[in-house]
């Protein structure tokens, strides 16, 4: 399923190929996010042309609204929205964990209230895995406990106990045709729980590993802490994805220390309130000097927005709140993640991932909140 195709000599970069029962992904893989069933201000006439080989959906979001007796109708996921391509869906923890009221967690799974309703639901392993395989994404995630970076160590220990034992329990559930499952490593920044979550789960032979638990309000450093923790780990043969990141520098980032696979919400949140990537890092659409700049959103881009209007325009209806503009931003983002994975993949072919890597990180620009953190991680 898994075909390791390269491994870069001088860094952990690896360039891959998963097959999948609704196509072949090349990897490292940059995922857009589908949470309800759309990749928000996309259409998949859209994503296809950027380049997307595989979207997220949500198990949490999906089973409130529309609901599985909806989709099952429908005929699955790929069906109800018409995206014959991969689908991955998320098994919902993340969500109970974050989004819900939790009222009890138990023995096979967590009681908790619907953040829209208030209505009481139960999701677990068996749930989890009953509401992927109504669903049919073609890789599906085990349900785990993510407790939030700060969580003392006695609940990130518990969480760790937990999802190795859910791990087990989704294992054993019944799939759609052709579905992959993939295992998910928690343990926050203790090397101790990433060591003994990761030498759990690999003897359950899941067919990739995520790292969970990163992107959950943590500094950077920290961040990048939690997965060299985890992959020496991973087995080499099997993809390894790190869930929720982050930004095209970190992604790079995260690529040079052997991860194959992303998901992130940033390009299409991010567009809503007129926020720009570029391969220099982000900026404001809105600000003064973009008001006469009659360039694209940024400079050699190929992706239709750049193609077709410029900055001073899509400024223009970002102000008067024309839809428009958060469908071009959304676009240009989306195409960029994509497209700094194609150029990262071909790096990786030609034996120059590492000048590759060392000249996409000098050249881009960190958040300011990003380089606070690692100055903070310089002291310590
Ligand atoms: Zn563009």
């Amino acid at each position: 399923m898994f075909e390791l195709l390269k491994s870069d000599s001088l860094t952990k970069a690896r360039l891959g190929r998963l097959t999948t029962a609704h196509g072949a992904i090349e990897t490292p893989v940059f995922m857009p996010v589908g949470t309800q069933a759309s990749v928000k201000a996309i259409d998949p006439r859209e994503l296809l042309e950027m380049g997307t080989q595989i979207i997220l959906g949500n198990t949490y979001h999906l089973n409130i609204r529309p609901g599985m007796e909806i989709i099952r109708a429908a005929g699955g996921l790929h069906r109800f929205m018409n995206w014959d391509k991969p689908i991955l869906t998320d098994s919902g923890g993340f969500q109970v964990f974050s989004l819900a009221k939790i009222r009890k967690i138990k023995t096979h799974g967590v009681e908790f209230r619907s953040h829209i309703d208030g209505s009481p639901l139960f999701l677990g392993p068996k749930e989890a895995m009953e509401i992927q395989r109504t669903l049919g994404s073609d890789i599906a995630m085990v349900f785990d406990e993510c407790p939030p970076h700060d969580a003392p160590a006695r609940e990130q220990k518990l969480a760790v106990e937990r999802t190795i034992r859910w791990a087990g329990e989704c294992r054993e559930q019944p799939r759609a045709a052709g579905q992959l499952v993939f295992g998910i490593v928690q343990g926050g920044s203790n090397p101790v729980l990433r060591e003994e979550c990761a030498k759990a789960l690999v003897p359950m032979e899941f067919d990739g590993y995520a790292i969970g638990g990163v992107s959950v309000g943590e500094p950077e450093p920290e961040m990048f802490r939690a997965v060299e923790l985890t992959e020496p780990f991973l087995p080499a043969h099997k993809p390894r994805y790190a869930m929720g990141l982050g930004t095209p520098a970190q992604l790079v980032e995260l690529i040079a220390r052997g991860v194959d696979m992303f998901d992130c919400v940033l390009p299409t949140r991010v567009a809503r309130n007129g926020t720009v990537f570029t391969r220099k890092g982000t900026y404001i659409l809105k600000n003064a000097e973009n008001k006469m700049n009659f360039g694209p959103l940024e400079d050699g881009c190929e992706c239709f927005a750049c193609r077709r209007f410029t900055r001073a325009y899509l400024r223009h209806l970002y102000n008067v709140q024309e839809i428009l503009a958060i469908r071009m931003l959304s676009v240009h983002n989306s195409y960029l993640f994509l497209k700094v994975m194609a150029d990262v993949r071909a790096a990786i072919a030609n034996d120059t991932f590492s000048d590759f890597y060392r000249d996409f990180i000098a050249g881009y620009r960190p958040t300011q909140r990003v380089l606070l953190a690692r100055a903070a991680a310089k002291e310590r």
